[in-house]
């Protein structure tokens, strides 16, 4: 079953992260401290060190990929929603090393900002919230 709404474009957001914070909790926390529940994020920079998910759909887990290396975003594209009452960002990124090999996933805590420059364009009139999918496993927007 498809799940759908209508938004509006809301406030946008630009900005710079701290180095040394973890880049999705920092990411997180400003949507929290901006009241935004409803967005899309956009980045790019450099982590010090990275962790990223696989989600193996036979199991139903994820899998924890750790690059203890210095990684160049090439692209962090994710989004922002509710759970359990509060903005989470589900986020997967394109990380690129010394000579332009390319590694991604599904962003996990654990991934090191060196520098990262971040848009986060909030969006207005509805509101999407995540609730555990039997189909997959996974906490999924559900009407
Ligand atoms: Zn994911």
């Amino acid at each position: 079953m498809v799940t759908v709404r209508e938004v509006q474009g809301g406030r946008v957001l630009m900005g710079r992260l701290t180095h040394g914070a973890d880049l999705l909790e920092e990411l997180t926390a400003v949507c929290a401290e901006n009241g935004i529940r409803l967005g899309w994020v956009r980045a790019l920079g450099a982590v010090q060190k990275a962790r990223l998910g696989y989600y193996d759909q036979g199991r139903q887990e994820y899998e924890f990929l750790d690059f203890d290396r210095h990684l160049e975003i090439a692209n962090l594209v994710g989004n922002v929603s509710v759970k359990d009452g509060e903005p989470v960002i589900h986020a997967h990124v394109t990380l690129a090393d010394d000579r332009g090999r390319a590694f991604g996933g599904h962003l996990a805590p654990g991934t090191t900002v060196f520098a990262c420059e971040f848009c986060v364009q909030a969006f207005d009139g509805a509101e999407l919230r995540r609730a555990h999918d039997d189909e997959t496993g996974l906490p999924l927007w559900k009407d």
